[in-house]
């Protein structure tokens, strides 16, 4: 019976394991790494493309990242858009895309506002928008299909085009 010895296993080949195996194929000198998939193919649960909404996280519209966290995100995934772009990938795997936490009704809106003030010196291209520039922008969040304009207050903190 043949054996096989592996320095390194990594177990689940998602981007995850995928990263890992990169990674300590390119910048180490471990000999054997194997890299195990229970299923036909790489990537065919989460980081499947068509599983998951296909955006960088880097912190700038998650309302759920504290800004200490919305940091260390956003150092990281700015490696993910350097790596695309040093080896040409715009436009095939890397798009530029608009985006937008939105908040619907006074307190939401003032929590937009609070965190738009407190995020914007370490995502300086986001935007606030208020309720008339996001009918421009994005109407369908304001109208109803009869045209109806919703009467809460609405607040978004976006991008056009990242
Ligand atoms: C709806 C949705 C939207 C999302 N949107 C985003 C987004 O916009 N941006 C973002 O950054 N993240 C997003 N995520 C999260 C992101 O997709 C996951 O965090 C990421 O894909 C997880 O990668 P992973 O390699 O850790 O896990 P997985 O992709 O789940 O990979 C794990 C792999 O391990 C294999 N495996 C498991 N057990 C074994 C075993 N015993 N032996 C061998 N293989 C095994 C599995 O078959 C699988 O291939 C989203 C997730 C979901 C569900």
């Amino acid at each position: 019976m043949t054996q096989n010895h592996y320095n390194v296993i990594i177990v689940g080949g998602g981007i995850s394991g995928a990263a890992l195996y990169y990674e300590l194929g390119r910048y180490t000198d471990i000999p054997k790494i194997a890299l195990l998939e229970k299923y036909e193919s790489l990537s065919t649960l989460n980081s499947s493309g068509s599983a998951n909404s296909q955006t960088i996280h880097c912190g700038d519209i998650e309302t759920n990242y504290t800004l200490e966290k919305a940091r260390k995100v956003s150092r990281t995934a700015k490696m993910v858009e350097k790596y695309c772009l040093q080896y040409s990938y715009e436009n095939t795997i890397l798009f530029s895309h608009q985006k937008m936490a939105i908040g619907v009704g006074f307190e939401e809106a003032k929590f937009i506002r609070k965190r738009f003030n407190e995020f914007k010196e370490l995502y300086p291209y986001m935007e606030l928008y208020e309720k008339e520039r996001i009918k421009e922008i994005e109407p369908a969040l304001i109208y109803d299909e009869q045209g109806h304009e919703r009467e809460e207050e609405v607040v978004g903190m976006g991008a056009q085009n990242q």
